[in-house]
């Protein structure tokens, strides 16, 4: 007797028919190209420039043996519940209302799964609950409300994400925004000329050549409510396969999203470029996707970006428009280095 097909078996049969009609030709034919690197001697990890903590403490992790996701998100967590890194977590920017909304996503190259969460209102830890969807979910992405009541699930604790400081820098913000609005101007003390970006991109490799890749932000600063950027897309913000590398991005996301960054920058290393190269040649198609209203009279982005990568072999490197800094560890010492660069200064 047959048993009803349950919704997932069903899905998971037609997904096979459908893929079995589609690929006529022998399978060899789209499965990604075979990669051999070697593992390296030591764990690897790479970062944003606000990531030294982060860095070391995922490579004192993975040393003592835990999982390469696990030792990337104990890293991040460093930062997202550090009230003074206003780029993530606790003490991140606030959207234009004045919300703090997280964005992070995370990938886990042995199992080949991934986790995010968009718009997460009220948590401290995205990059936590973004590892829960991947754990514990037939699912990628959850974004807002479901997001939210997802993480209180767990036992998560709903706190307000504003810090008096960055409190400070939206009010600020908002009085001086325009001429028209109705708040009147305050002093340039405290003035926000800039937007401020920020996130944490941190990618692992351990001894025995497993990767994992996670990204966590409070995205763009002062943002339309609801507004998510490539941190929680997976391919965009990170991107993970363990028989090549890892990548993912800082800086402006919708740039990023265009170019599926993160994955393309994995692709490029896969072809057999450094990891540097791999991320230098990403920005040079994030360039070449740039409408007019964001390049300046020579042709150059007027925003910023950094990819940073990892190989399977522990080989790091990034990448940015204009020159900036990142954080690295080697499996010996953590250090800030420059990434190379496309473009000297704006
Ligand atoms: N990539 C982030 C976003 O667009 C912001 C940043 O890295 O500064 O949301």
């Amino acid at each position: 007797m047959h048993e009803p097909l349950s919704r997932r078996a069903f899905l998971g049969a037609t997904g096979a028919a459908v893929a079995g009609s589609a690929l006529a030709r022998p399978s060899a034919a789209v499965a990604a190209p075979a990669v051999h690197i070697p593992p390296p001697a030591r764990p690897v990890a790479i970062s944003s420039n606000n990531s030294l903590r982060p860095v070391t403490r995922a490579v004192e992790l993975m040393l003592q043996g835990a999982d390469t996701l696990d030792a990337a998100v104990e890293g991040v967590k460093i930062q997202e519940l550090d009230p003074a890194d206003d780029s993530v977590g606790y003490g991140g920017l606030p959207n234009e209302a004045g919300v703090v909304q997280l964005d992070a996503s995370c990938m886990h190259g042995p199992s080949k799964r991934a986790g995010a969460v968009g718009a997460l209102e009220g948590i401290k830890t995205p990059s936590e609950v973004a590892k829960l969807v991947l754990r514990y979910t037939n699912h990628i992405l959850l974004v807002g409300e479901g997001a939210k009541r997802f993480a209180l699930s767990y036992g998560f604790k709903e706190e307000d994400l504003l810090t008096p400081e960055s409190r400070q820098k939206w009010l600020a913000w908002r009085a001086n925004r325009g001429r028209e609005d109705d708040w009147l101007d305050v002093p340039q003390g405290e003035a926000m000329v800039a937007r401020p970006t920020g996130t944490i991109n941190l990618n692992a490799v351990n001894a025995k050549g497993e990767i994992s890749s996670v990204t966590t932000t409070s995205g763009l600063a002062w943002k339309i409510p609801g507004r998510v950027g490539d941190s929680p897309i997976v391919g965009a913000g990170q991107y993970c396969d363990n028989t090549v590398g890892a990548a993912g991005s800082t800086g402006r996301g919708e740039s990023n999203i265009m170019v599926c960054g993160g994955f393309l920058t994995v692709e490029h290393m896969r072809r057999g470029m450094s990891p540097t190269d791999a991320c230098l040649e990403t920005l040079r198609r994030v360039v070449a996707m740039t409408p007019p209203r964001l390049l300046d009279g020579q042709g150059r982005p007027t925003f910023g970006l950094t990819f940073y990568a990892v190989n399977r072999n522990g080989e790091y490197g990034a990448a940015s428009i204009f020159p900036g800094r990142y954080a690295v560890h080697d499996g010996r010492e953590a250090a800030a280095k420059d990434c190379a660069h496309l473009y000297e200064r704006r």
